[in-house]
Parts: C-alpha cells; sequence; structure tokens
C-alpha cells in the first residue's frame, strides 16, 4: 500500500507547496484563455479535512506568483465541511473532528467521509 508523507520545512508542508502550485497554474491558464492582463483574485474552496492551513498556501503563493500575470492577486479561502455517508441508509452528515463513529439517522457503524478532503479552485477574478 501506498502511503503519502509530508515533507516539512519551515513550518509548511510540501503538500501545501504543491497544491499552491497547481492553484496558480489553474488560475493563469484561466487568464490566458480569456486574454487576461491580470488576476485579481482567486477564490478557493478548501474541504475541512483536505489538511491545508490558509496561511501555508497564502505564504507559498507569495513566493510563487512572483512575476506572473497572479502577483497581485489576493486569495480568498472558502471552507467546505466535511460529511460523511452511511452506507446503509445512505444519510449525509456534516462532521467536524473527531469524527462520528456510528450513523446519527440508523445508528450503523458503517459510514464513509463522503466529502471535504479536496481542494478547488471555484473562480478567478481578471482583467
Ligand atoms: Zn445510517
Amino acid at each position: 500500500m501506498f502511503r503519502r508523507a509530508s515533507l516539512r520545512y519551515a513550518g509548511f508542508t510540501m503538500h501545501e507547496l504543491l497544491i499552491t502550485q497547481s492553484i496558480l497554474d489553474i488560475a493563469i491558464a484561466t487568464a490566458n484563455e480569456h486574454n487576461a492582463s491580470r488576476i485579481n483574485a482567486i477564490y478557493l474552496v478548501i474541504g475541512e479535512l483536505a489538511g491545508i492551513v490558509d496561511d501555508s498556501v497564502q505564504f507559498y503563493f507569495d513566493f510563487l506568483s512572483k512575476d506572473t500575470l497572479a502577483e497581485e492577486a489576493q486569495l480568498h479561502f472558502r471552507r467546505e465541511p466535511a460529511t460523511a455517508t452511511c452506507q446503509i441508509c445512505t444519510a449525509q452528515t456534516n462532521v467536524t473532528p473527531p469524527l462520528i463513529a456510528s450513523c446519527p439517522a440508523c445508528g450503523s457503524p458503517r459510514i464513509v467521509i463522503s466529502g471535504g478532503r479536496q481542494c478547488h479552485v471555484e473562480s478567478i477574478d481578471i482583467d
């Protein structure tokens, strides 16, 4: 089984560096498609369980965006709640760590995390 490990450097994780690079790549590609001269803002949605710290993304973004269309862009973060889905009754519940051990609707322990692990660019604001 492959296990993912986070590399820590100066308190931040490689995980966030790679994610920030992806965010920047997506924003610049989208801006280029629209012949934009600059990116004013980038709106991000980050799942509660994605393991991403806003400050780390901002830190890497300030560094990576230099001399790009996104150099002056403001980052906006929206947190998406984690959800769990019951495999027995299919009830979906918003959860916050520590995660629940059984389904609040039917009591079954067969619940799986179904949302809140992802991070994506929702929209960008361009000139
Ligand atoms: Zn259930």
